[in-house]
């Protein structure tokens, strides 16, 4: 490690930090878009479309038409099962990318790997890193070219799914009026998916303009998503709560256009080199067919300690977790105790050059010291921005460094913070998305399986499920995300693209044997908690890191908690090779395949 840093110091400078910001309240500092802050939830972008309800029976029915629900229905439609059905409350497909369309949105993992079904579409990226406008536009692509906007129900918000044993169906009920029936369902709603609001006090009193990122209201602001000029906030004095990865993103436009800017900082991101660059069109033509599965692999096989001969991606994922690789090469300590200080050392080097480039970028002294983060980089979401920092060299632009504390309290013309009035237009809320709330909290349903045992019930204890998958007591269901399986979090597309191939195989099974269930044991189901819970704890939950939603807000994570995090104790590669095994032995060793006549 380099000589100029003195690791003992920031290590008790990185406790300092995060002993100011831990709280008892935890996560229910927080509070829920319900009541009088549900208009919060509502959706700016498209008034739904008049339509009599569905009544019918399909053959799968997926709730959330995000890249889960169309990489599934996609792998589904190319299995020959074309009788699927979308359900999702946004206006169109795209999920994350319906929603967060602030300006400035993007991906920060390079989109050759990050855009799913690249090949079967026939897209190329324009850049390597790609703006949210082209990603919802690929979501709606997908739809189109899969057929998945014939049968789908947008502008729907399911509020009931209830397993009927006798008849092997979902019932499937809506805000729309809906009471349809599926042999199959499945579920991708998505990890953050649910806004939250900071709890300050007074913050219901607010009189001037206020919302929530994920639904940015360019009908005030002017502008779009594609990042023109928002004129509307010429005049306006602008406040923003929250610098996470969605605020780092658009602060940039808001000092571009706003009169005044505030920005009330509790935690600074650490904020990387960008490095975007177009995609060129003839370096695009040699790709031979299957490259895109290839890039995924070899992201994922280096993003997690890997060997492979090049580095394909080459982003800042990659970057980190070579450093630490090599470092742990360099030292040759392969114990758990040498692996842990190759990464503590090449974190401090990583931390450090970060907060160097503050220093080169922000030109005020006491501002650059405020924006300069204090933990290790995985204790936050990583953020990679190249006009983040240089906003704050506005004049226009004011960093209100709350050293921790929050905002103190809002009233109804602003913010105070220690003691200062800050006198608002338009107050947005970039304070991000409930994480480690219930997972019937977070959907906005429960499902109800056999016997009338409700998900919620049954997860009381934590999640427990075969492969992260398919839930005993809950057959002909099935869960798309990447928990309990790869829990690949540097490229979610990844598990969801695996998945839904899972998905295909065992539903084109279940058609084909005439199974009117699948379910797993319960042994096999317990079997695979087990050698999950023997292998690492998965992601996350570091009491010594400052708090956030990596950490459940600094408190220890119940055992319940800890269990939805849980990955493939191999990692994620391992997993994706074991799943593929899995799948193609035509055995699915765990499920069970019934026939009405054997139940
Ligand atoms: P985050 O949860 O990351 O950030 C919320 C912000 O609100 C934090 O800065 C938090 O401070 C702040 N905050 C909360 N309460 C208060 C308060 N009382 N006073 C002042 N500040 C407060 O949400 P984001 O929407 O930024 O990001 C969520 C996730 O979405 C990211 O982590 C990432 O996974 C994903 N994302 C991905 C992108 C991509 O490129 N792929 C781009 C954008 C988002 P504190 O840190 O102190 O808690």
């Amino acid at each position: 490690m380099s000589d100029t840093i003195d690791a003992e110091a920031l290590r008790l400078r990185y406790l300092e930090e995060r002993d100011k910001r831990l709280r008892d309240d935890g996560n229910e500092q927080y509070i829920e878009p319900t009541g009088a802050f549900a208009h919060y939830l509502d959706d700016p972008y498209v008034e739904p479309v008049e339509r009599e309800p569905f009544t019918d029976d399909v053959t799968v029915a997926f709730i959330g038409g995000g890249f889960a629900g169309l990489v599934t229905g996609a792998r589904l439609k190319q299995a020959g099962i074309d009788d699927v059905r979308i359900i999702e409350k946004g206006g169109d497909f795209g999920g994350t990318w319906y929603w967060n369309r602030y300006p400035g949105a993007m991906c920060d993992t390079a989109a050759m790997i990050y855009m799913p079904l690249l090949e079967e579409t026939g897209h190329m990226p324009s850049e390597k890193y790609t703006k949210a406008p082209e990603l919802l536009a690929h979501c709606q692509r997908i739809g189109r070219h899969f057929g998945l906007y014939d049968n789908a129900a947008l502008s729907t918000e399911v509020t009931e799914v209830t397993w009927d044993d006798h008849a092997s169906r979902w019932i499937i009920r809506t805000n729309r009026g809906d009471d349809m029936r599926a042999r199959f369902l499945a579920m991708g709603t998505g990890p953050l998916h649910r806004p939250k609001l900071p709890g300050i006090d007074g913050i219901e009193s607010f009189a001037g303009h206020s919302f929530h990122t994920s639904r940015w209201d360019y009908a005030y602001t002017g502008g779009s998503p594609a990042g023109d000029l928002m004129t509307g906030l010429a005049d306006k004095r602008v406040g923003i709560i929250g610098t996470g990865a969605t605020s780092v993103q658009c602060i940039p436009h808001l000092a571009a256009a706003a009169g005044e800017l505030h920005v009330f900082q509790r935690t600074p991101s650490s904020i990387d080199i960008r490095n975007n660059a177009e995609i060129d069109a003839e370096w695009f033509a040699t790709l031979q067919p299957g490259w895109q599965a290839e890039w995924l692999a070899n992201f994922t096989t280096l993003q997690t300690g890997g060997f492979a001969d090049q580095d394909l991606v080459m982003d800042g994922w990659t970057d980190i977790s070579q450093r630490i690789r090599d470092k742990t090469i360099a030292k040759g300590d392969f114990t758990p105790q040498g692996m842990l200080a190759a990464y503590h050392d090449s974190d401090d080097e990583k931390m450090t050059e970060i907060r160097a480039r503050v220093d080169e970028i922000v030109t005020d002294r006491a501002t650059a010291e405020s924006l300069k983060p204090w933990y290790r980089q995985l204790c936050k979401r990583p953020c990679f921005h190249d006009e983040y920092l240089q906003s704050f060299n506005k004049p226009s632009v004011h960093l209100v460094d709350t050293d921790g504390k929050g905002v103190e309290r809002i009233d109804e013309a602003g913010v105070w913070v220690d003691g200062k009035h800050y006198e608002l237009d338009l107050l947005i809320y970039a304070s991000g998305f409930e994480v480690g709330t219930d997972y019937a909290r977070r959907s906005g349903f429960d499902a109800i399986g056999r016997d009338g045992i409700a998900l919620s019930q049954k997860w009381e204890d934590g999640m427990m499920s075969l492969h992260g998958t398919h839930v005993h007591g809950f057959p002909n269901m099935f869960i798309v995300g990447p928990s309990q399986a790869a829990n690949l979090i540097s490229n979610v597309p990844h598990n969801l693209v695996e998945r839904g191939q899972t998905l295909a195989k065992v539903i084109s099974h279940a058609l084909a044997v005439g199974a009117d269930q699948v379910e797993p044991t319960a042994e096999a189901e317990a079997a695979w908690v087990e050698l999950l819970e023997a292998g690492s704890r998965g992601f996350g939950n570091n009491p010594d890191c400052t708090p956030g939603y990596y950490n459940n807000e600094g408190k220890l994570a119940t055992e319940a908690n800890m269990r939805s995090s849980l990955g493939f104790p191999d990692g994620p590669m391992p997993y994706f090779n074991y799943i593929d095994d899995w799948r193609n032995s035509g055995s699915f060793e765990g499920l069970e395949f019934r026939r009405h006549r054997d139940l």
